[in-house]
């Protein structure tokens, strides 16, 4: 049987472009060398599934640092409020969490991926998993076939590549697909990491010392060689065995990454502000208001509750306080500088841990050479492009994922189209 659309790649964007190519009047074929489908959406957003986000999509556009901007066209044909209809119309139930993330009520990655499945049966696409696909061959001008591990040739008239990137590779997500888009003629840019844990050799970490330890509502910064603000990141974060992590950090990993890259240095520094509400002086205030509150109590005890006690033990040894040093003996000096630990935390970062532990792959399918309001290749008739293989990445919380049902949407709708209409 000959399809008119085969789907390479059944995570979300290749799930979502199989289901609306289905819905406008293909026969589609969809092919995942794993025995799963949707393998990584299974386990994102901590195993619940941050299906997308409810803001306004320029909020959103923010949220996509890798390309954005190209967004707006996929959005103007499927969007995150599509998606809520889309999830709700059949039947799953979504809440919102903080800075509008949207999960399924049921906290299960689970349902959301059982529902796609659903959906993509009930609209009669074939589905193959265990079959990897080797490479796409092409005409002078379009897409011919898809060529299996097995040497097997599949015949079509439009491929939609939903391979996703190099990142956790066991989900399935290898890079296949930057070879094909180059043997079609695209410029695949440089891969690199993104939303990952951030290293570092300071001594503190390579101790331990402060291993396991959470920080809440911080804002971590990075900084460029001179000391001038690249990224600025609000949130959680908790210092690891290797470095730190948590949203924060993992927010904050691409500009440590392209600035390693762009200055040449080894390292990268990063501040973090316990405090961040607060201005340097109005915490040197309300220190020395404490201590003057309470003049005979020793220091330990003043800033019981000020800070957690993990890191004030930390900031008595790294400035060689005496914990029993009592209030009114304390210097200016020495408050000062317990302000600068809290509000300048400093952090070396070396690096981060690799593409394959990234969450994330920046980098892929140049934009460029993509028509965004189709997702159809420039270079080739009949190719098209979604999800995390092309040059677009989002941060953690619903954006990539977003990215994948928007593009996997619109990149299905458009083939469809370009066949059931020829
Ligand atoms: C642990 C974790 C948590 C995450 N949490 C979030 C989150 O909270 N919010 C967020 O926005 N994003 C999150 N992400 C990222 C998000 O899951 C991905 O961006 C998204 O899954 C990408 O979708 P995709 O369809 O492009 O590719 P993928 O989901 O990677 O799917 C690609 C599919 O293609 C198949 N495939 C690959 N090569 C071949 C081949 N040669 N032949 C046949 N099939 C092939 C694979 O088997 C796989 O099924 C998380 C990622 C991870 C790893």
């Amino acid at each position: 049987m000959k399809y008119d659309v085969i789907v390479i790649g059944g995570g979300p964007s290749g799930l979502m472009a199989s289901i609306a190519a289905a819905k406008h009047g293909a026969k589609v074929l969809l092919l995942d060398k794993g025995n799963k489908l949707g393998r990584k959406l299974a386990i994102s957003g901590g195993g619940r599934c941050n299906v997308t986000n409810r803001m306004e999509i320029q909020d959103l556009i923010a949220h996509i640092p890798g390309n954005g901007r190209f967004m707006h066209s996929p959005f103007s044909v499927f969007n995150n409020e599509d998606i809520i209809l889309f999830f709700e119309g059949l039947g799953i139930k979504l809440k919102e969490e903080d800075r509008g993330r949207m999960f399924p009520v049921t906290d299960k990655a689970a349902t959301v991926v059982a529902t796609l499945l659903q959906q993509v049966q009930e609209l009669g696409v074939a589905i193959r998993t265990n079959t990897s696909v080797k490479t796409i061959h092409y005409n002078n001008e379009t897409v011919s076939e898809v060529e299996l591990q097995d040497g097997s040739r599949l015949a079509t008239a439009s491929i939609v590549v939903a391979t996703g990137g190099k990142s956790v590779p066991h989900t399935g997500s290898t890079g296949d697909g930057y070879p094909w888009a180059e043997k079609a003629g695209h410029t695949i840019t440089e891969l690199y990491p993104t939303e990952v844990p951030i290293t570092s050799n300071d001594a503190f970490i390579r101790n331990k010392t402060l291993q396991g330890l959470s920080l809440r509502d911080i804002e971590l910064t990075v900084l460029d060689p001179k000391g001038k603000k690249i990224k600025t990141h609000d949130g959680d974060m908790i210092f690891t065995h290797f470095g730190i992590s948590g949203p924060a950090a993992l927010r904050c990993s691409q500009y440590v990454v392209k600035a390693l890259k762009k200055h040449k240095t080894k390292t990268i520094k990063l501040e973090i502000d316990l405090f961040p509400k607060m201005s340097e002086e109005s915490l040197f205030q309300e220190l020395l208001a404490k201590a003057k509150s309470e003049p005979k109590k020793a220091l330990k005890n003043l800033l019981k509750g000020f800070a957690t006690e993990r890191f004030l033990l930390f900031v008595y040894e790294e400035l060689q306080l005496d914990q029993q040093a009592i209030a009114n003996t304390i210097s200016h000096d020495v408050w000062r500088s317990v302000v600068t630990m809290c509000k300048h935390f400093s952090v070396e970062a070396n690096g981060t841990l690799s593409i394959e532990k990234a969450f994330v792959t920046g980098g892929g399918v140049s934009i460029k050479e993509i028509e965004p309001k189709t997702m159809q290749s420039k270079k080739k008739k009949g190719l098209f492009f979604c999800g995390e293989v092309l040059d677009i990445h989002g941060y953690t919380g619903g954006y990539n994922i977003t990215v994948a049902f928007s593009t996997g949407y619109t990149a299905g709708k458009s083939a469809a189209e370009q066949v059931v209409h020829t």
